[in-house]
């Protein structure tokens, strides 16, 4: 029994073919064409669909189901795909038009959560049933996973970290808001900080870059550059106040840190655990691991495919 994973990305899409117990048979990727219509992205999904088969040699009755992560929000009851601004999807019915395009049942959900069960499922949350997970890249993505199910709550979307108030007269976000995590400790963010900071006149080892990426302040705070540390340290102390917060409402048994940011180490690791076992106090009565994630970029499409499988499983199917 097989199950089809798809990570639906903005500019890539990856899927791999998944056993039951969470062995990749294989895995692949191809660019998403979202510029060109969802017709394109549809054809995208079946193109690397059949690759993938091809590859394994799985005929049709071997694959049961589709998982797909979406850049955006879900409507995972009705298979709509509400609002994706990368993909310019608004109240689309994805799931209708894949299964007949695929032959197999589908199911959507967001791409965090689809992440978060994949580490549940093969990586760092594997001993646990109550996660909370942050993703932190070019924005800032989060789940909630409450007894093995994510949380989806009452507008769908269920954890949305990267919203959440940390400075009540911050810096205007795209969601209208001000002050959200996103805005002030993504990747985007760090860089934007960076280029202020530069902008003043300081000396940096940053100084002269043509292009300035999150990856460069995180190399340079490694070799101590002191801008680079501050930006950091001040993106890590909104990481970490905001996860102190979460953890107090919800009261998982782990924390998995994904992303890029995340995964640069103890440069951004140090100082936003510091802020967070100081915003818990005592409030942390026993030791709350702080883990990072393990798939990398495979955890959507094995999420996804954990998707399909769970869905199937409720279904007695
Ligand atoms: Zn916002």
């Amino acid at each position: 029994m097989y199950f089809l994973g798809i990570d639906l990305g903005g500019t890539t899409i990856k899927g791999g073919i998944v056993d039951k117990t969470g062995n990749i048979l294989t895995q692949g990727q191809v660019p998403t064409r979202a510029e060109a219509g969802a017709e394109a992205v549809l054809a995208q999904i079946e193109n690397l669909t059949k690759e993938l088969k091809a590859r394994v040699g799985i005929s049709d009755g071997q694959l049961r189901g589709a998982g797909i992560g979406i850049p955006g929000s879900v409507d995972v009851e009705k298979g709509l795909v509400r609002l994706a601004p990368n993909l310019h999807w608004r109240n689309f019915p994805l799931r209708g038009k894949l299964e007949k395009l695929l032959g197999i049942p589908v199911v959507l959900d967001n791409d965090a959560h689809v992440a978060a069960l994949g580490e549940m499922w093969q990586g760092a949350g594997r001993d646990y049933q109550d996660i909370l997970m942050i993703t932190i890249g070019t924005g800032i993505g989060s789940a909630v996973i409450l007894n093995g199910q994510v949380h989806r709550g009452i507008f769908g979307y269920g954890a949305e970290m990267g919203h959440v108030k940390v400075e009540p007269h911050g810096p205007l976000c795209e969601c209208g808001g001000r002050g959200c995590l996103e805005t002030l400790a993504s990747a985007t963010a760090i860089v934007r900080q960076a280029r202020q900071e530069l902008e003043r006149g300081r000396p940096s080892l940053l100084r002269g870059k043509e292009t300035l990426e999150a990856r460069d302040v995180l190399v340079a705070a490694g070799q101590g550059d002191e801008l680079a540390r501050e930006v950091l340290n001040r993106a890590a102390g909104y990481l970490g106040i905001a996860l102190a917060n979460a953890v107090l409402l919800i009261g998982p048994t782990v924390v998995i840190l994904g992303g890029g940011v995340a995964q640069a180490g103890e440069v951004i690791l140090g100082p936003l655990k510091e802020r967070f076992e100081e915003a818990l106090g005592p409030w942390q009565i026993k030791p709350l691991p702080l883990l990072l994630a393990q798939l990398g970029n495979k955890a959507g499409f094995v999420g996804a495919a954990y998707l399909a499988l769970s869905f199937l499983r409720g279904e007695g199917k």
